[in-house]
Parts: C-alpha cells; sequence; structure tokens
C-alpha cells in the first residue's frame, strides 16, 4: 500500500507539476530511486478531506503550514512529500470557492515529525501520524493552482482505484492457487480434500467472482489508459474497485478455509492476506463511498452527505 499512496502523490506530479518540480523530481521517482510520500488524512477530517485542519498561510514568498496527519505511510522511507493543506474557509464553502491546496516537500525535513501507528496489517510498510510545525516552504513548492488541489487530485482518483481493484486481484488470485494446490494434495478421509464439494465449490466460486470483476477492471483500465475521464468512467472505475475487492476478500476467506487450521497459523501467508486484503475495503477510499458515487451519480439516488 505505501506504493499505492506513493503513486497517488507521482499521479498527481505527473499532471500538475511545474516544469521545474517536473524536472527535479519526476524521472527519479518513475525510475524508483526516489520515493513520494502522500498526506491527505486527517484524524478530524475522515473522508471529509475538505475539513481539513492542516493550513498554509501566505508568509514572505513562500507559506508557513501547521497541523497533524494520520496514516501516511512510508514517509520514513520517502524522499518528498506530497501534502494537501488547507488555504482557505472549510465546510461546504470550502467546496464551493476551492479550499486545498498541494505542497511539494523535500525530506527529511525538521518541521516534520512522525511516529508509527501499530497496524493490523501491512507492516511491511509503517502508517504515521505526522505533525508538522511552522515548515515554510517556498513558492516554488505549491503543486498545480493555489487554492484547486482538489483539482489536480481528481484526474488521479479513478487510477487509484484501479490499482487497488487489480492489486487486490493479483493477491486473492494468489490466495487461490495456493488454497487449489493445498486441496490437491492434502489428503484427510482417503481423497485429496479438494474432492469434496464444500471445499471445491466454494474456491470454484471465488474463481468466477475474481474472473468476472477483472474483466471490469480490464474495461475501467482501457479507458483510463485512453484518459476518458467521463462520468462514465468514474463510474466504472468505482463499480471495478467495489467488485475487485468484495470477489478478493472472499478468496481470501476460502483460501483460509480450505487450509483449515494451517490458514490460521504464520507460518502460512493465508491468515496475513486474510487480514491484509481487508485494507482495501478501507484504504484509500472506504466502499461505502464507492457506493454511495454509484448510488448518486449511476442510480440517481440523492446525495447522502
Ligand atoms: C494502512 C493505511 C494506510 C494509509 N495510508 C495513507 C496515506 O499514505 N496517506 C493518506 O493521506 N491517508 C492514508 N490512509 C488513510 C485512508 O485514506 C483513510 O483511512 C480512508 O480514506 C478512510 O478515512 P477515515 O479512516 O478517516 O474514515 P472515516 O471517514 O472516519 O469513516 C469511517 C467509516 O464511516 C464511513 N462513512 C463516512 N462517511 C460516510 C458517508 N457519507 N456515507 C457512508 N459511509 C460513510 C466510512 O466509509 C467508514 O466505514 C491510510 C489508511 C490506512 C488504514
Amino acid at each position: 500500500m505505501g506504493y499505492l499512496f506513493g503513486l497517488l502523490g507521482t499521479l498527481t506530479l505527473v499532471k500538475s507539476a511545474s516544469t521545474l518540480q517536473a524536472e527535479q523530481y519526476l524521472a527519479p521517482f518513475a525510475r524508483g530511486e526516489k520515493i513520494c510520500a502522500f498526506a491527505l488524512s486527517e484524524p478530524d477530517a475522515g473522508t471529509n478531506s475538505f475539513n481539513i485542519k492542516t493550513t498554509a498561510v501566505a508568509e514572505g514568498g513562500g507559506f508557513r503550514i501547521n497541523g497533524n496527519k494520520w496514516f501516511i505511510t512510508n514517509i520514513d522511507n520517502s524522499d518528498a512529500l506530497l501534502l494537501v493543506a488547507k488555504t482557505a474557509p472549510s465546510g461546504k464553502e470550502a467546496v464551493k470557492s476551492g479550499s486545498l491546496s498541494l505542497f511539494l516537500i523535500d525530506l527529511p525535513n525538521e518541521s516534520l515529525d512522525y511516529t508509527p501507528i501499530p497496524k493490523h496489517g501491512f507492516n511491511y510498510y509503517k502508517s504515521n501520524q505526522l505533525f508538522i510545525e511552522d515548515l515554510f516552504v517556498p513558492e516554488s513548492a505549491l503543486v498545480g493552482t493555489l487554492g484547486k488541489g482538489f483539482a489536480s487530485l481528481a484526474p488521479t482518483l479513478n487510477a487509484e482505484r484501479l490499482l487497488v481493484a487489480a492489486g487486490s486481484i493479483g493477491l486473492a488470485r494468489l490466495a487461490l492457487s495456493s488454497a487449489v494446490l493445498y486441496a490437491s494434495e492434502r489428503v484427510v478421509f482417503d481423497v485429496p480434500i479438494g474432492a469434496h464439494q464444500a471445499v471445491q465449490h466454494p474456491l470454484a466460486a471465488a474463481h468466477a467472482r475474481l474472473e468476472s470483476a477483472w474483466w471490469t477492471v480490464r474495461q475501467a483500465a482501457a479507458m483510463e489508459d485512453q484518459g476518458d475521464q467521463s462520468a462514465h468512467a468514474t463510474a466504472l472505475a468505482n463499480t471495478a474497485k467495489y467488485v475487485a475487492v468484495e470477489a478478493a476478500i472472499d478468496a481470501c476467506y476460502h483460501s483460509l478455509q480450505a487450509h483449515g487450521g494451517a490458514g490460521y497459523a504464520r507460518e502460512y501467508h493465508q491468515e496475513r492476506w486474510w487480514r491484509e486484503v481487508q485494507l482495501f475495503r478501507l484504504a484509500p477510499l472506504t466502499q461505502q463511498m464507492t457506493l454511495n458515487f454509484i448510488g448518486q451519480h449511476v442510480l440517481g439516488l440523492p446525495r447522502s452527505y
């Protein structure tokens, strides 16, 4: 997931970096020589990004930034940070007037302090609380247009959903293939356990769901490749994220079940995959928000938030 949040930062830069920023950062990011972390989430704002409290105040040729973020993944291992801060009012006013701005900050930086949040899975990356105290950045750190940070992030959102969708399916395919192998080899009542329909059918059904989700992901990804940012493309990206994650969670669960007690043991990967796949329901976007999008923009139901 570190790569995922990092990619969100990098993709935004591809679309919105100044010539100078592109020259300095994009080539090393693309080559994997440098990594960019991404800091949007805050404890008090939740999914409502327009309510973030981190502020960037104009001051003598630059901006003074103060605030707190959480779950900032891989910042401890990154060379730069794409930070989202508020440069205008909160709430509905902010949505109307534009309010969020993006800043690209070199790491490490003495005005940034972070501490890891112990977490359920994905422990090969740290996700951190981030404290920003009196950070001064020059005007050249601004990415895109002042107050239009959300507009800069928006064109990356479909790609982000598709990355999660494809990543979930990849993980689930691995879980499924290892379950098939185990169910073919493990003999309990004289035959391999995979001969029992109670073991075989959930695996076959998981395969069917994954394949179906995969074709939705492919179709949405083809539209993304063509630069399609239409409402239809966005609806399909949200649909792909939703169905792929649900199919992946189901496949990881049945992979664990097919392994019996071994699936619960740290020695096997099943319990870790089961823990880790849950993240995709929550981050970087919750399943509820994909359903909000589909409910409102595809089905035409009233906006719920
Ligand atoms: C391991 C991990 C790594 C992360 N890495 C990063 C990172 O690098 N950078 C970063 O900026 N962020 C990161 N995040 C944060 C992540 O993007 C957020 O946790 C996620 O967007 C959800 O926001 P929240 O946790 O504030 O949930 P909340 O917004 O508090 O939501 C809580 C629950 O309420 C539901 N809910 C809220 N509003 C509505 C509504 N209107 N309709 C229906 N349901 C609703 C949500 O779907 C959710 O189930 C990470 C999170 C995790 C767990």
